[in-house]
């Protein structure tokens, strides 16, 4: 291991101590020690988590919402109390802003679907980028096909970066919406969310932040950013998965129309006629996922326990570590070099198909993923069927990185 990583490890997080946290990093994988490093599909989740939710069904379990009881009550205010801390580690302004779904997908559908509905006629503009999940794209693009609206598309250059002075073209008094992602998965490009936001809102255009890259990765500030809508999955924050969540302007919600419909969002029901429940509750249809959510809250409890600068400042050495031993692997090329980065590197070898890549890292025991990431039109745009993907989190250590090179190397001659 480098000087460099020596000081990664020892200056900003005690790594080894962190990763005591983690009963699932000390497992072995075929003899191997296990190198997670799949972190943008999911993460591991910390023992204080797995604790809080084995406690809360053990002993704590209730309905949220209906009863009157104690244990429906102190389940409510559990519930409701991890709603505050999600408002508090967004920056939300009320804890109300914060609707509760099951991950970034849904959020996403529900805002396309809702908001469209209200506020996206025939003629009108959604704009979202070249690097967006599909989760970020087809909601968008059904939204478009049913509302006779028009999608258009911000490019990115060769780099990664979004080209910002063709965005400002697209942009024009018919925009209704602009959404984009604040960290792409497929690159790891961080976006220039709050100058995307600033010159949507110049045009009167709503603005949806997809934030299933980022919330785990960097202090986040919805009212800095000034963004409409901000989304999150839990899954990759430390937390459960099965849920996850949309910030929201008050004033946006409240003009909204339900997505789901049913019990629990509602003030009343005749026969005739049902009158909605204010937000958030009027986008909660149903039973929640009660564990899932105060599973969540202690995700975000841990997370602030570390902190979430030194966490960013962390993941960012790790970053220019591993891109400089990247670098220097012959055959390989890194797909996505923008100038500011998450923790992601994609790459790509014209000798190993990504899918035998990521089978031949398997072999050591490192997980990493293969494919279009959810990001077909990303593949397209960089001409290339699939990458491989190291992403990584603050339980990772540089000489998984270095094992890791190695491996690359290793696969590369073999494939040769
Ligand atoms: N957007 C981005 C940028 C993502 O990386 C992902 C997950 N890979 C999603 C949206 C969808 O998130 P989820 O599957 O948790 O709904």
């Amino acid at each position: 291991m480098s000087d460099t990583s020596v000081s990664i490890a020892g200056n900003i997080l005690d790594v080894e101590k962190i990763r005591k946290d983690f009963p699932i990093l000390s497992q072995s994988v075929r003899g191997k020690p296990l190198i997670y490093l799949d972190n943008a599909a999911t993460t591991q989740k910390p023992i204080s988590v797995i604790e809080r939710v084995h406690n809360f069904d053990a002993k704590e379990y209730g309905t949220v919402r209906r009863g009157t009881y104690k244990l429906s009550e102190q389940a409510t205010e559990l519930y409701e109390g991890a709603r505050q801390k999600v408002a508090d580690f967004m920056g939300a302004e009320k804890k109300g802003e914060v609707v509760f779904t099951s991950g970034t997908t849904q959020a996403i559908n529900l805002v396309a679907h809702s908001f469209g509905k209200r506020f996206v006629n025939e003629g009108d503009e959604i704009i979202i980028s070249n690097i967006e999940h599909h989760a970020n794209t087809v909601p968008w693009q059904v939204l478009c096909e049913e509302r006779g609206a028009r999608l258009k598309v911000i490019p990115v250059d060769d780099e990664g970066e979004l080209v910002m002075e063709e965005y400002e073209k697209l942009l024009s008094p018919k925009t209704r919406m602009v959404a984009v992602n604040h960290v792409s998965n497929a690159l790891g490009t961080i976006n220039p969310v709050k100058e995307i936001t600033q010159k949507a809102h110049a045009v009167g255009a709503r603005v949806l932040i997809d934030g299933a890259q980022s919330s785990a990765h960097m202090k986040l500030d919805v009212r800095d950013i000034d963004c409409d809508f901000y989304t999150f999955s839990g899954h990759k924050m430390y937390a459960p998965s099965g849920v996850g969540g949309v910030y929201g302007k008050m004033d946006v919600w409240e003009e909204m129309p339900p997505y789901v419909t049913g019990g629990d969002m509602i003030m009343q029901v005749t026969l005739e006629k049902t009158t909605y429940a204010k937000p958030p509750a009027r986008f909660e249809a149903g039973t929640p996922p009660i564990t899932q959510v105060i599973g969540l809250g202690a995700a975000i409890d841990y997370l602030n326990g570390i902190g979430m600068d030194k966490i960013a400042d962390y993941e960012n050495a790790l970053l220019e570590y591993g891109t400089r031993l990247f670098k220097e692997i012959e055959g390989v090329r890194i797909i996505g070099n923008a100038r500011s980065k998450a923790s992601i590197i994609s790459f790509f070898s014209d000798s190993a198909h990504p899918h035998d890549m990521v089978h031949f890292l398997d072999q050591d025991g490192i997980a990493c993923r293969g494919g279009h990431h959810c990001a077909q039109p990303t593949m397209i745009r960089y001409g290339v069927p699939a990458t491989t993907r190291a992403s990584m989190a603050f339980y990772n250590k540089p000489e998984e990185l270095d094992a890791l090179a190695e491996s690359v190397k290793k696969c590369v001659q073999f494939f040769s």
